[in-house]
């Protein structure tokens, strides 16, 4: 393995550095015959990662970790996590590496990792390994949060490895190289709290805010500032997945982001009809992560963030639980105000000025919408061309309803805004019908319906001519969705 000279740019190697105790010096496993099924041009140029080269042999190996490039130290991150309430002392990345950190145009620092490179000193039972359509799954979901303006985690590339992976059948493997912010997660806080030096945790945090949040730098206790900006990015984040009607699926704390980002694509799922007890995940048996108890677990792991940072919160553990209990208290409070500025924009109103009729109205359309079943995307689409005045689509998804009816005349009363309301109302995201349609061709060798449905997704709100059955619900057949976690 050898830097090389068409990859000009320089990897830093900060986490590595800066937290020893937190990653394992670690090597990919060698792909056999690299194939690359997807790359993201527009985010390997945000990179400064050349897309042509990225494309040629060395470009391969780079993206499968067989190349490390100039400057990076890969190591397998070491974290905690409550799996499902449970905890689990020591999970970290089983089958993924931080490759290193790269500057981009905007002068940012972001993370290029690799999920599926093989086990790692943290694989347990796991067999370090990743199948081509669960990382086409999140290369499409994350892709498709990102041009929803959800902050998230990205997508630079999925190759094949031309390794075999053993699951239920024989299935293809495939590396996923990921782009983040960082990969500092709430599990990363609860590990380096029970190891019980408070120094680590220390230069934990100042990483952290350093990475995410410099202004709490300057606040009188950095890591009070810290906690409370974490809550505020959770909790934006929650509301804008149930304005999208998103359902994450496996909100564990290893999952959830220090970052305010979306990551860990497994279960995910977006959802066709209205109905707040979806649950999509096989695992998850007790609805623990269902579609209206995300915010309440988002609260809970946002909790477990807080009693790791007692220490730095106050020298007198009593205080230090005041003013935890105090800064989660604030939760709801942020949840409602970005639940309310995005209910708002989806009905084309004006926050500051119908802010709370907008929240009443929002909460009466969602009744009306689960009462009769409707799709959640179209509804809130066909709604913007009934505020330029065409009801006629929204009026037939309700199938002529009067609840609607009654909703529509005191909602058009106000004036909503329906440009607005196409700028924030997608017309297509990544349903499931066509998602499962996709994974299956690709998995079969099939790449043409995956760049048709990327394609589609990227330009959320964007209507165009051809890609009607890219804006339809699931067709009646295609049942109960079920998806699965850890593949
Ligand atoms: P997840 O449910 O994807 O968040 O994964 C939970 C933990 O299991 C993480 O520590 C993963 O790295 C690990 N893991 C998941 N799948 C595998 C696998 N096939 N091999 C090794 N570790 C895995
Ligand atoms: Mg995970």
């Amino acid at each position: 393995m050898s830097a090389s000279a068409q990859f000009t740019i320089t990897f830093h190697s900060h986490f590595a550095q800066a937290l020893p105790e937190l990653g394992t010096p670690w090597e990919a496993q060698k792909v056999l015959t690299p194939r690359l099924l997807a790359l993201n041009e527009p985010l390997a140029a945000e990179l400064g990662l050349d897309p042509t080269a990225l494309q040629g042999p060395d470009g391969l190996l780079l993206l499968t970790g067989n190349l490390v490039p100039e400057g990076a130290a890969p190591v397998a991150q070491v974290y905690a996590g409550h799996q499902f309430g449970h905890y689990s002392p020591r999970l970290g990345d089983g089958r993924a590496l931080l490759l290193g950190e790269i500057t981009d145009a905007n002068g940012r620092l972001r993370d290029v990792h690799l999920k599926g490179s093989g086990r790692t000193p943290f694989a347990r039972g796991g067999d370090g390994q990743a199948a081509v359509g669960p990382m086409l799954r999140e290369y499409i979901l994350s892709e498709a949060m990102h041009a929803l303006g959800i902050p998230t985690t990205r997508s630079l590339a999925v190759t094949s490895t031309g390794r075999p992976v053993h699951r239920e059948t024989e299935l293809p493997g495939a590396v996923l190289t990921r782009v983040a912010s960082s990969h500092l997660r709430v599990g990363t806080f609860q590990y380096a709290r029970a190891t019980g030096d408070t120094e680590l945790l220390r230069r934990l945090a100042d990483h952290a805010i350093a990475r995410h949040y410099p202004a709490a730098a300057n606040a009188e206790n950095p890591y009070i500032a810290l906690l409370k900006a974490v809550i505020t990015a959770q909790a934006s984040l929650v509301a804008q997945w149930m304005l999208a009607g998103f359902v994450h699926g496996v909100m564990n704390t290893d999952n959830m982001t220090i970052s305010g980002e979306t990551i860990d694509y497994g279960p995910c799922a977006f959802m066709d009809a209205f109905d707040p007890s979806t649950v999509y995940s096989s695992i998850d048996q007790a609805a623990r992560y269902a579609y209206a108890n995300q915010p309440a677990a988002a609260e809970w792991n946002l909790a477990r963030l807080a009693e790791s940072l007692l220490p730095l919160l106050h020298e007198n553990e009593q205080q230090a639980v005041e003013i935890a209990t105090d800064a989660l208290d604030g939760f709801a409070a942020d949840y409602a105000a970005a639940w309310a500025r995005g209910a708002s924009e989806k009905i084309g109103l004006r926050h500051d000025v119908d802010g709370d009729a907008a929240s009443v109205l929002m909460q009466e359309f969602l009744v009306v919408l689960e009462a009769h079943q409707v799709d959640l995307t179209l509804a809130f689409r066909h709604l913007g061309a009934a505020a330029s005045g065409s009801a006629e689509r929204a009026r037939s998804l309700f199938g002529g309803a009067a609840g609607f009816d009654d909703w529509m005349e005191r909602w058009l009363r106000l004036g909503p805004d329906g440009e607005l309301m196409s700028q924030v109302n997608p017309i297509y995201i990544p349903r499931n019908h066509l998602v499962e349609e996709a994974l299956a061709s690709a998995t079969e060798g099939d790449l043409a319906p995956l760049h048709r449905l990327l394609n589609a997704v990227t330009r959320p709100y964007e209507e165009r001519p051809g890609l009607e059955r890219y804006a339809a619900s699931a067709p009646a057949d295609f049942g109960d969705y079920k998806t699965f976690c850890g593949t």
